[in-house]
């Protein structure tokens, strides 16, 4: 797609820090890095988030995590590793072709912010009927 800097990376027009190809997916590493090892892998064919990308290239994507996390673990020692996929502008998704950010952390690093949410309990009136609302619009 015209104007997306990912498609420009998949491409070669914008150069990136590859880690990973195969026919459906490319991974390299992430610019602004949140922790050190910090990479990126999203589908070569353009969809802008988890509503929009083909089943195919869904698969293809999670499937192709799996080897990035492996080796992960090989080049970097023992590391836990976040895998977090941000879909539209209100949960602060700024490039808008769809990507799964592979965040390792060792042990050792510093700690580790972005999931440490605050466990708080919700109402549990609410839980039920938004639980419910889903469940009863899946197709
Ligand atoms: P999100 O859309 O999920 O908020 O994150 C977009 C991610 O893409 C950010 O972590 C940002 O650092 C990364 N990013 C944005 N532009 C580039 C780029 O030109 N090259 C690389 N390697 N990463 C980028
Ligand atoms: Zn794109």
């Amino acid at each position: 797609m015209q104007d997306c800097i990912f498609c420009k990376i998949v491409a070669g027009e914008i150069p990136s820090v590859k880690v990973y190809e195969d026919d459906l997916v490319f991974a390299f590493m992430d610019i602004n890095p949140v922790q050190t090892g910090h990479a990126l892998i999203i589908p070569k064919a353009h969809a802008e988030n988890l509503w929009e990308i083909s089943e195919a290239d869904l698969a293809a994507v999670h499937s192709a995590s799996r080897k990035i996390v492996t080796a992960m673990q090989r080049a970097l020692g023992p590391v836990s590793v976040a895998a977090v996929q941000l879909n539209g502008k209100a949960v602060n998704q700024v490039v808008m072709h769809y990507h799964l950010h592979l965040i390792p952390r060792a042990n050792t690093e510093a700690p580790f912010k972005l999931t440490a949410w605050e466990m708080i309990p919700g109402d549990m009136e609410v839980i039920h009927k938004t639980g419910a609302d889903i469940a009863a619009a899946i197709d």
